[in-house]
């Protein structure tokens, strides 16, 4: 008796109608319980007759949480019932599984849980004991819904490889991180489609889209989104300007002979010449290219004196630079617009796309959104893309990541819609 009851604490077995024998049989790989299900005969779900304990069915195989570091089977007879009246049979139940089934419901919720994170569908598998199919299974019981009445003011616009060569979109809740869409496609018509799911009411309301540089979504943003900003991120838009300097950095470099000076310390420092130049470190070090005691400014000052044309665009480059910072507007484009005839076409075309997109940079310099948080979301993406083998299908990829990502910020959107 007591170590039945010890078995089922162990086990946190809440029903008081299962009942475990005392023996406990430890295998190599996992440790066997043997219980039944027993209680007074219920009402005939039928005819309402008073029914009759039957005998019990053979035990089924019940897969459960592991204990002590042994993984748990439990054989379970159930037992079954006859109608005295109108001898209709029914298998007595449990809280422990679902009628029909073989998966304790705790199980498929820490199978739930095990989703949300970003472990491998045969990992969680092989952790909990079921077979791959049956995690499958549990993602498959997941149904999101999307509400049609609410749309985010400010969102972030991406894409992502699903697969090699098959581009998906993505679009993210800026404040809560919440995805508000994955699609199977990144056309202008997949996107559409989505969207115009939504009516013009709700999709007036939607404020600012932020997405990368040279994105194609501009129109079809606009088209959708009447009242929307379009705010480029700021991370590309310095990226941008930071390739064209090292870019003409290595125009320069390769003007100079291989084996020269020159060339191995524009080669050696190019980080140095891509850095804002306020950012430097004072900290003074010996440079054996150098053969002195130098700090990052004075590198920096002997590589520009090594050419007039670098000294002048790196001069450029780090003005932009802190016109940018500065949220200087005026100066920035100024500048740009200034320079423009005479810089190097390295930066020639990176200034007329500026100027092309002058309202969206401008955007980024003065208000507070950038895609960083749906770049870590992509991040997150990848993580899970890399651990799910099975993703052939994007229907069971959609879901893992909206679990993932969704799941914990706001359970009512994901529906558990039998367990
Ligand atoms: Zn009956």
């Amino acid at each position: 008796m007591e170590l039945q009851n010890y078995i089922k604490e162990s086990l946190n077995i809440k029903d008081p109608n299962i009942i475990f024998d005392d023996k406990m049989e430890t295998h190599s790989t996992h440790r066997e319980y043997h219980a039944k299900l027993d209680y007074n005969p219920p009402k005939c779900p039928a005819c309402q007759g008073q029914m009759a304990k039957y005998d019990f069915q053979k035990p089924c195989k019940i897969p459960y949480l592991e204990t002590v570091g042994f993984k748990v089977l439990i054989r379970l007879k159930k037992r079954r019932f006859k109608c005295k009246a109108c001898g209709k049979m029914t298998i007595a139940k449990t809280s422990l599984v679902r009628e029909n089934h073989q998966i304790p419901n705790i199980i498929n919720h820490k199978i739930t849980e095990k989703l949300m994170s970003r472990e491998a569908m045969t990992k969680i598998a092989n952790d909990l004991s079921v077979s791959v199919s049956t995690v499958y299974r549990q993602l498959d019981r997941h149904e999101y819904q999307t509400d049609l009445n609410h749309l985010p003011q400010v969102m972030s616009w991406d894409e992502y490889a699903f697969k090699k060569g098959k581009m998906s979109f993505i679009a993210q809740d800026f404040e809560s991180n919440k995805i508000i869409a994955i699609l199977d496609g990144r056309t202008q018509a997949v996107i559409k489609k989505y969207f115009m799911r939504y009516s013009y009411k709700i999709r007036k309301r939607v404020k600012v889209i932020t997405m990368d540089m040279f994105s194609p979504y501009y129109d079809i943003a606009k088209s959708l989104f009447p009242n929307a900003e379009i705010v480029l991120d700021r991370f590309h838009i310095i990226q941008n300007l930071s390739r064209a300097m090292n870019r003409f950095r290595i125009q320069i470099m390769n003007q100079f002979d291989r084996k020269s000076h020159e060339y191995r310390a524009l080669k050696r420092y190019w980080k140095l010449i891509q850095q804002d130049s306020r950012k430097l470190s004072d900290k003074r070090f010996y440079r054996p290219t150098f053969r002195a005691h130098l700090t990052n400014h004075e590198i920096v000052k002997r590589l520009l004196s090594y050419s007039d044309e670098l000294k002048q665009h790196y001069e450029l480059y780090q003005c932009l630079l802190f016109h940018f910072q500065e949220k200087q507007t005026e100066h920035f484009f100024g500048l740009i617009a200034d320079t423009i005839k005479e810089v190097n076409p390295s930066f020639k075309t990176v200034f007329s796309t500026f100027l092309k997109d002058q309202d969206k940079i401008i955007n980024a310099m003065m208000l507070p959104y950038s895609n960083a948080k749906l770049e870590a979301t992509n991040n997150l993406i990848k993580v899970i893309k890399r651990n799910a083998f099975g993703f052939r299908n994007f229907t069971n990829f959609k879901k893992r990541i909206l679990i993932a990502l969704n799941m914990q910020k706001e359970r009512t959107n994901l529906i558990l819609s039998r367990c």
